[in-house]
């Protein structure tokens, strides 16, 4: 699944082209992809012009002039291919294969014709999302859905961290990160990558952190989220940018995926081990 450098680099490449542009078409091929009655959506959508296209969490949100604000949510395969009427093409997401060379497809089940070009939102597996609220109340719902605050945020303090890591003491610190109500955009790529930074190991209880590996930890995530961001993100599970592009993040990672390679610190064999059900990649010589 995309976590939060990845769907950053949607809604950045999206921003580029979107803005503007007026929305003159909806197909909707499966309407269970459409978290609300489609008609309503229809009525907010057809007409209206695009404004900014950004990201909270791990969701996309694309602004309209009616007032609302498109929610996508890719999950675990889903892709949004832009085609501006010029022919060229922008993908994101999850490849399905061939699935750029006729559109729409077999998979295609949301179309948004804009009079730029025309975004298709495809999901092989189904399991991705389309919903719609309003812009003035974006703030609210993100609440009521309990999303943390953004790790790359002002809001995201150390000691909005300390809090965070005080709730949780009795749990295991890499699930904690990943879980969407403690800390949003975490998957299981970058907590990986924050914990190496810190030097942690991934099964510590939260309450057997000393105050520097907290402090590490905190420091380590934004840099995490930072680095994947400049270089759009990285591909594994096969996501690509919204430029149909590779993401450039996979040399620089230092702990996801080596497993049975020297740690790039400490020259330590890398191990692997399943932790809350997920692959989890650390060294055991200097993450302790
Ligand atoms: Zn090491």
């Amino acid at each position: 699944m995309p976590e939060l450098p990845e769907v950053e680099t949607i809604a950045r490449e999206l921003q580029a082209v979107m803005p503007t542009s007026r929305i003159i078409g909806l197909e909707i091929r499966l309407p269970k992809m459409i978290k609300l009655p489609v008609n309503r959506f229809r009525r907010n959508v057809v007409g209206a012009t695009v404004g900014r296209v950004h990201r909270r969490a791990k969701l996309l949100l694309i602004d309209i002039s009616t007032g609302q604000t498109i929610i996508i949510h890719l999950k675990m395969s889903g892709q949004l291919i832009w085609r501006s009427v010029t022919g060229r093409l922008r993908v994101g997401g999850h490849p399905i294969p061939g699935g750029t060379e006729a559109l729409p497809n077999a998979y295609s089940h949301v179309i948004v014709a804009t009079n730029r070009g025309t975004l298709f939102f495809n999901d092989q597996r189904q399991f991705g999302f389309v919903k719609m609220i309003p812009t003035a109340s974006l703030e609210h719902w993100l609440e009521d859905e309990g999303y943390g605050p953004e790790p790359l945020s002002d809001e995201f303090t150390l000691d909005v961290f300390e809090e965070i890591l005080r709730r949780h003491r009795v749990k295991r610190i890499k699930p904690t990160l990943m879980d969407q109500t403690v800390i949003a955009g975490i998957g299981n790529i970058y907590a990986d990558e924050a914990l190496f930074y810190a030097k942690i190991r991934p099964t510590r209880r939260i309450h057997t952190l000393r105050p520097d590996e907290r402090k590490n930890l905190w420091k380590g995530i934004r840099h995490v989220m930072t680095l994947a961001i400049k270089y759009k993100g990285t591909t594994a599970d096969a996501y690509r940018t919204a430029n149909g592009q590779p993401g450039g993040m996979l040399p620089f990672l230092r702990a996801y995926g080596r497993d049975g390679l020297p740690c790039k610190r400490c020259g330590t064999i890398m191990k692997k081990i399943t932790l809350a059900g997920r692959g989890t990649h650390y060294c055991p010589g200097c993450q302790q």
